[in-house]
């Protein structure tokens, strides 16, 4: 570490930096394009507006439920599954505005918008089932992409969002995970043809293996949408196998 008068000057760079990519990306809201400032992506009314999960919901995929429902639940759709991991937790629920967000993101480049989503999915930690994570610090594990998609990308949005999760959270982003496989795009798939389709689509790499020698107690799942879960619950299994005792999964939006 150099001594204080020889640091660079990285605040200077840094705002130099901040305002060549206001150049790029001008600070819009990136719901009701009012000028913003501070390098946020959504203005405070679009912020508050959007659907955080509130309860009642599905204890295992945060699907919510119109009504009253005392205590946890199970939806029909995961009342006769079994999961890998142990709860998904979404930051919100189903809302067109953030699935604009999050397909400008992976599909647009919006590199900018993986903050404020990232914050948003942050909010999870709020849920008390997420405490045991955050204090015996379980890595965040991106769910990877394919590396020729990641070559066409640049980016794996599930890691962008891992990082600034870690940011809010303390927690340590790990690739534990790597996709060995393309498996194409999943949404016109059933249940059954995606679980085929992604069977051996991922395995553990040596940076997970090497982590997992050290802690075996849990890790998080960390990606953009949760729509059947088959996708992280594959993951799961891999992260189960490899030694992990238990997986949480945390995603922005339920889809
Ligand atoms: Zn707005
Ligand atoms: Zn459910």
């Amino acid at each position: 570490m150099l001594p204080p008068t020889q640091q660079p000057d990285v605040s200077g760079w840094r705002k130099w930096l901040g305002r060549a990519l206001d150049l790029l990306y001008p600070p819009l809201c990136a719901v009701c394009r009012v000028d913003l400032s501070d390098g946020r992506s959504l203005c405070e009314a679009c912020d508050a507006d959007l659907p955080r999960l509130v309860e009642p919901f599905c204890e295992t995929c945060g699907e919510t439920f119109p009504g009253q429902i005392e205590g946890p639940f199970a939806c029909p759709n995961c009342r006769h599954l079994k999961f890998a991991f142990e709860f998904a937790r979404p930051a919100t629920s189903r809302d067109e505005r953030i699935l604009d967000m999050i397909h400008r993101l992976k599909y647009s480049r919006e590199i900018h918008l993986a903050k404020d989503l990232g914050r948003l999915a942050a909010e999870s930690f709020a849920d008390p089932r997420l405490a045991p994570a955050l204090a015996g610090k379980w890595p965040l594990v991106p769910v990877p992409l394919h590396r020729k998609r990641f070559q066409h990308r640049h980016f794996n949005q599930a890691e962008e969002i891992s990082r600034v999760l870690a940011r809010h959270t303390g927690l340590p982003v790990l690739k534990a995970l790597r996709r060995i496989r393309a498996t194409g795009h999943q949404t016109a798939l059933t249940r059954a043809q995606r679980l085929e389709n992604l069977r051996g689509a991922f395995a553990i790499t040596q940076l997970g293996l090497r982590q997992i020698e050290e802690s075996t107690a849990g890790a998080i799942l960390v990606d953009d949408v949760l729509t059947t879960g088959s996708t992280v619950d594959e993951c799961a299994k891999i992260l189960r196998r490899a030694g992990y005792q238990k997986i949480a999964v945390v995603t922005v939006m339920r889809g």
